[in-house]
């Protein structure tokens, strides 16, 4: 075990900040099982944060054993619904009480802003834990009927104990859209974050222990994802897998799963998602949203707008609005008053957005705006407009996962369906028009699991979320979250019949 220890002043945080970090297994922190650590870098900087223990398969296998302990002793069947919502109420209101510091540690770790940061992910995350709390005493089953002398009725069982992988873009904010509904239905958690960003992950553990919630319920065991990801989902005693993150390595998660013991598999994965603007659009809304679409989270969104389509009797007009719109994204330190968009994540993620743009320019396409480093130190990319696309081209069918956009022409509304499913992902999409027959018609023709009317990246605890195609498998939040997380038991009750 170590301490973090950090002392922000900044013109919208002072304050020290100081949490023990370690690998996270029955309650306590310990050290990871190698003793070798991992550099946890800021991005802004390039400096070093912390060092975080790095753990391994030894450390998942104790971390199940202290999962199933508590899921058989204090959990599971042995909690019930109204405990679990007092402790994740209780989580919700620890997490409000140290609402600036989490964000300062999100802005710290990833590079977003600290506004974004205590507005949107900490904000979200403590919806979230409460949103399941007042889901944890209401899981429950329904009676069937088939015959008069018979009764048949069903329970939503708990899994057992679940492995958790989560990616770095929104670090606190996927760790609670996983345990909210984890817990609220008596589940045992094996949680890694990704090893880029795990500081809100690991401050959470104390909360956790704060709150209440007995030992080896929750277990955070930070690492690599060849080493503790590939543990996690290729353990034969973790019933369950729910994985966000790339395609590719969703991919390799559901291999492992197959290959162990067929584990229950979700997964949230990338995004290539097309934002459609109409001629008969409201044409401000609409440049403000697009720019809002593919810039938020510096472009490391899943459902990020990234393909931006505009039928040609307003394509000028669009494109002088989105690029006002996205010149004026002030690019800068995550901790300053005014900023929009910090650093990328990491120096891979910078170089790879790079090699992309540097891919649309060599492969013909008009770098409209941007297109370059901003700044000389840290990772931080100028928002980028492209034009002049074709359908093959890589900036126009790969997930970028940065402040990268295209801007493609379209004729008519048969035209824009069939190339904005021209994609093998299916998360979102995004319709602009005053006509709600267009909106609706044209919503419902795309394949993608969430379709915004006249808006963007608008996402709420209560409603579902997840992916058509390659995107992924099931859907997190809302009350579609909680069937990831039960088993359905049918009882059959012999009321009279005898043989
Ligand atoms: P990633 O796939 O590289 O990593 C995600 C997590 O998986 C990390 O914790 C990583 O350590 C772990 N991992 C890596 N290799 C593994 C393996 N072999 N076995 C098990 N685990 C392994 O993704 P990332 O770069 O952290 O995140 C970006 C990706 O996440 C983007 O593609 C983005 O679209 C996607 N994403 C999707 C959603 C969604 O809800 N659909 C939300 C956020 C991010």
């Amino acid at each position: 075990m170590t301490t973090f220890t950090q002392d922000f002043n900044t013109p919208v945080f002072k304050g020290k900040v100081s949490f023990p970090t370690g690998v996270f297994i029955d309650g306590q922190f310990s050290k990871g099982s190698t003793g070798k650590t991992i550099d946890i870098i800021n991005p802004t900087n390039g400096k070093l944060i912390h060092k975080i223990d790095e753990g391994t398969e030894d450390d998942v296998n104790r971390a199940v054993k202290a999962a199933q302990k508590a899921f058989d002793t204090t959990w599971g069947l042995n909690a019930p619904g109204t405990v679990r919502a007092a402790l994740l109420n209780k989580l919700a209101t620890l997490m409000e009480a140290n609402l600036d510091e989490l964000a300062a540690l999100e802005a710290l770790d990833n590079g977003k802003t600290f506004a974004w940061a205590k507005g949107t992910d900490v904000s979200f995350a403590i919806g979230t834990i409460k949103y399941y709390a007042g889901w944890a005493d209401k899981v429950m089953g329904s009676v069937i009927e088939t015959d008069e002398r018979k009764l048949a009725y069903t329970r939503h069982e708990p899994i057992g104990v679940v492995g958790q992988i989560i990616p770095w873009n929104f670090p606190l904010l996927m760790f609670a859209w996983k345990i909210g509904p984890a817990l609220a239905t008596g589940n045992t958690i094996i949680m890694k974050p990704s090893e880029f960003t795990p500081l809100t992950a690991i401050r959470m553990c104390s909360l956790i222990v704060e709150a209440g919630f007995p030992p080896g319920v929750v277990n955070v065991v930070t690492g690599y994802g060849q080493t503790v990801g590939n543990a996690i989902s290729s353990h034969m005693d973790i019933e369950k897998v729910a994985f966000t993150g790339s395609t590719l390595v969703g991919r390799k998660v559901m291999e492992s799963a197959a290959k162990s013991n067929l584990k229950a598999v979700t997964l949230e994965l990338g995004g290539k998602s097309p934002n459609i603007i109409f001629d008969d659009c409201d044409l401000d809304q609409a440049a403000k949203w697009a720019a809002h679409g593919i810039f938020w989270n510096h472009g490391q969104a899943c459902c990020a707008g990234s393909r931006i389509f505009v039928q040609e009797g307003i394509y000028d007009k669009f494109l002088a609005k989105f690029s006002e719109a996205t010149k004026k994204i002030k690019v800068g330190d995550p901790f300053e008053e005014g900023v929009d968009q910090g650093p990328q994540v990491n120096k891979g993620q910078f170089d790879r957005i790079m090699e992309y743009i540097q891919s649309g320019k060599d492969q013909g396409a008009t770098c409209y705006v941007g297109g370059e480093r901003h700044g000389s130190e840290g990772y931080f990319i100028s928002p980028t407009i492209f034009t002049d696309t074709r359908p093959d081209m890589r900036i126009v069918q790969e997930e970028i996962f940065g402040p990268v956009g295209v801007v493609i022409k379209f004729k008519d509304v048969d035209d824009v369906v069939k190339q904005a499913n021209d994609t093998v992902y299916g998360l979102a999409a995004a319709v602009f028009s005053q006509n709600i027959n267009t909106a609706i018609e044209t919503a419902h023709r795309l394949k993608a699991g969430t379709a915004w009317i006249n808006c963007v990246n608008q996402l709420h605890e209560q409603v579902p979320f997840g992916g058509f195609k390659q995107s992924g498998i099931g859907r997190e939040l809302g009350e579609y979250a909680l069937h990831n997380y039960t088993a359905t038991k049918a009882v059959h009750v012999n009321l009279g019949h005898r043989q």
